[in-house]
């Protein structure tokens, strides 16, 4: 570092430029307001991801006006369950979402969204990490510290959006706290050559079985990315995705392969009492080998893999003028570890709750968890509660068959995929709905006190 110390002033500062960071200085330059977005990386980048796009996270997309900007033409129309000898095919429900899938490669999604923050009025920040944070006394921040161009600079804001992700280093210095005696995942991502990449369908396999035959708490996937590239030149990858003639040295059809990609991945269940005792890369590999011959699948390339915390298992997530949103507010559906369409929807809700009451949006931190707790409340700790289930080495062998196999089947799987995808509206009037929404109000009676955005125990020093 030069020691050379540059200050700023903002009205709204975001923390992480994923989904949800841009997608909330989208929000937020939309309302008028002079919005810096950092990010520790420069764009484009990539982020350990299955780039799933399911109904929820569409509509989200559509309603920031953006689809036209971050998605391919690739669509997809629901999603084919596999296991315990059987399968099942589960369109998209019907539901004010849509019933309309993707997926794109995060490389590409989310500079998409970066540049249509910055086309939105925001100002972009790339390579710039934050590294402290100075509060008042009463908990406000004031400011924060950014290590960039081996200079650091200090931006004071009036508003502070964490959205910097899984481990969300600067929701630590916040008092963040992630409880890992609630179930989170681990998960690994991988993409293949294909020549089934533009399938209308994405796949997930139930009955997921290490090299040793034993059935894991968690689920493999391979979602097509139709004809989205995957590496070589991003930027090139990003112009052909959007229709441009440069198709990039990586691209489908490039360099002489017919094949697209698909990215295929798996996860497993775990909490700190029964962590799962798996090596997520060797269970990747496993599961490719089993796929290859149905899918004509390459060898694995990019594979990384990734923690998650779920179901909102984080306490700590805001305070007078500052709140934490998506993966950083642990906001991932514990039943299949989507998150980028809480990202878009809880980057909207905190920048409405900050432009509230008059403009200043009042004090957050008891706002924030509650609005939180009533969105998504109840759908998460039903479905915490149904994963950590999973989690008992014998409760899926068990009951596995029995929702996959036979006539059954038919019924319970849609059913099981709607719940699983969160895709029950308040809107909906059908059993389905009115039992989920029961058994979501018994849950939460039951489990009061189960960590669900608590309040920061102990406010820490900056
Ligand atoms: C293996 C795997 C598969 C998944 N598959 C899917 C899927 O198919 N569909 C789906 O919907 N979800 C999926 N998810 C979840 C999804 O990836 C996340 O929910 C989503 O990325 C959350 O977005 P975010 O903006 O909150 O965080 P992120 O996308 O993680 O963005 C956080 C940003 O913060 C930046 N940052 C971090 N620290 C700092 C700092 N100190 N200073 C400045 N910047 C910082 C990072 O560089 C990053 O750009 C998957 C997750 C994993 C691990």
């Amino acid at each position: 570092m030069t020691g050379v110390v540059e200050q700023v002033h903002t009205d709204v500062l975001v923390v992480g430029a994923g989904p949800a960071g841009s997608a909330a200085a989208i929000h937020a330059a939309r309302a008028g307001r002079g919005v810096i977005l950092a990010d520790a990386a420069r764009f484009p980048r990539d982020k350990t991801c299955g780039d799933g796009l399911t109904p929820r996270a569409m509509h989200q997309l559509r309603r920031l006006g953006v689809a036209g900007e971050v998605l391919g033409a690739y669509r997809n129309r629901g999603l084919k369950l596999h296991g315990f000898g059987d399968s099942v095919t589960v369109p998209w429900p019907d539901s004010r979402f849509g019933a309309e899938g993707s997926a794109v490669p995060r490389t590409l999604f989310d500079a998409a969204l970066v540049r249509a923050a910055a086309d939105a009025g925001a100002e972009l920040w790339g390579g710039a990490r934050a590294s402290a944070v100075e509060r008042d006394a009463a908990g406000a921040v004031r400011e924060v510290a950014f290590v960039r161009d081996g200079a650091e600079r200090r931006v004071r804001c009036r508003h502070l959006i964490v959205a910097d992700g899984v481990r969300s280093e600067l929701g630590r210095r916040l008092g963040r706290k992630w409880h890992r005696g609630e179930v989170y995942g681990i998960a690994a991502r991988s993409y293949c050559r294909s020549p089934r990449a533009r399938e209308e369908w994405i796949h997930s396999h139930l009955e997921l079985r290490d090299a040793d035959g034993v059935v894991q708490p968690g689920y493999g996937w391979i979602f097509p990315l139709g004809d989205a590239p995957v590496g070589g030149d991003p930027d090139a990858a990003a112009a052909r995705l959007r229709g441009g003639a440069d198709a990039g040295a990586d691209a489908p059809g490039a360099g002489g392969s017919a094949a697209g990609w698909v990215n295929l991945g798996c996860g497993a269940l775990s909490t700190a009492a029964r962590p799962a005792k798996v090596n997520t890369k060797k269970l990747l590999s496993h599961y490719a080998a089993a796929r290859r011959e149905a899918w004509t699948l390459g060898e694995e390339q990019h594979v990384t893999s990734a923690m998650l915390p779920m179901g909102g298992a984080v306490s700590g997530v805001a305070g007078p003028n500052w709140a934490l949103i998506g993966d950083a507010a642990a906001c991932v559906n514990p039943l299949n570890g989507e998150g980028i369409d809480y990202a878009l929807e809880t980057a909207e809700q905190v920048v409405a709750l900050i432009c509230a009451a008059g403009g200043d949006g009042g004090d957050l931190t008891a706002a924030w968890p509650a609005l939180l707790n009533e969105h998504y409340g109840e759908a998460f700790l039903l479905a915490r509660t149904l994963a950590r289930a999973l989690t008992h080495p014998r409760f899926l062998p068990a009951v596995g068959p029995l929702g996959l196999r036979g006539p059954a089947a038919r019924v319970i799987m849609p059913a099981a995929a709607r719940l699983m995808g969160n895709l029950v509206t308040d809107e909906d009037r059908d059993l389905v709905a009115r039992v989920w929404r029961a058994a979501g109000a018994v849950t939460k009676a039951a489990r009061a006190g189960s960590p669900l955005w608590a309040p920061a125990e102990v406010a820490p020093a900056s």
